[in-house]
């Protein structure tokens, strides 16, 4: 599975010139095994998918909260006639994945709905493990304010576990390492620093510290830590990095591409 960072940062997008080395743009990850096209999250990092507008593409969405669907209206490949986009997403707040999509993409919020756009985009809510083509897509509830989804790809002997907007307790940790177990990548939500987590419990967010432990545990091979808070510049991360770095942990920069082979 060949792996691209296209948005990495968390809540709001950012700009600025102390926001360069990570990137402004929200979760956004997108993912190619076999042919198979499948975006984790539809952030502004959405915007930047590369123009290879396959026929066929697939959104996982872990929530629907706005960093997690504010690309959506630009995904250029929704612009193109022609091309199916399957989205799927867990029941949250009462609704389905279409209520979900609707709840943004239409007005007052947005001009249209999803169904005038070119593309035509099909929603399914999700209840049991599926298959995107030979990819296995399986889930589970994160810690989340509304409820979020925590998703592993398997494809080919490779696995990774995409684990954004999660905050740690006892229970969920234990669930989530036996979920990830010797994944080659574990994406893991870093916002925090450790004075921050400690002032924001219930915020629905963890620590890089935290990542390193739930690795360390399900023998993960890489780590990627991911949805940067939004008032960390360059050098907040750097010095938050410093204190994790190794060769198979850093913070997931904008436009990293990072190759899974068994
Ligand atoms: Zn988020
Ligand atoms: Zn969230």
């Amino acid at each position: 599975m060949k792996v691209t960072i296209l948005g990495a940062r968390g809540s709001v997008p950012t700009d600025g010139d102390n926001m360069r080395v990570f990137g402004g743009a929200t979760s956004c990850i997108m993912v190619e095994a076999d042919g198979s096209v499948i975006f984790l999250d539809a952030g502004t990092g959405m915007m930047r998918a590369p123009d290879i507008h396959p026929p066929h593409a697939t959104i996982l969405l872990t929530h629907p909260h706005i960093d997690h669907l504010i690309g959506l209206p630009f995904f250029p490949y929704l612009y193109q006639s022609g091309t199916v986009i399957d989205i799927y997403a867990g029941t949250k707040e009462g609704l389905d994945a279409r209520a979900q999509i609707d709840s943004f993409l239409s007005p007052p919020r947005w001009p249209c709905t999803i169904d005038e756009y070119p593309a035509k985009a099909i929603c399914h809510t999700i209840a049991a493990p599926f298959e995107v083509d030979n990819v296995k897509v399986s889930f589970m509830d994160s810690n989340h304010p509304g409820g979020s989804t925590i998703f592993r790809l398997d494809h080919g002997g490779t696995s990774l576990v995409y684990a954004t907007d999660y905050e740690h307790t006892d229970e969920k940790d234990e669930q989530l390492i036996r979920f990830s177990q010797d994944a080659d990548l574990l994406l893991y939500d870093g916002q925090y620093t450790e004075e921050e987590a400690d002032e924001k419990r219930g915020f629905g967010h963890s620590t890089a510290q935290h990542g390193v432990m739930i690795m360390e545990r399900c023998n993960a091979r890489l780590l990627r830590l991911i949805h940067h808070h939004p008032i960390h510049t360059d050098a907040d991360l750097l010095r938050m990095e410093d204190m994790v770095r190794d060769d198979n942990i850093s913070f997931a920069r904008q436009g990293e591409i990072i190759c899974l082979q068994k």
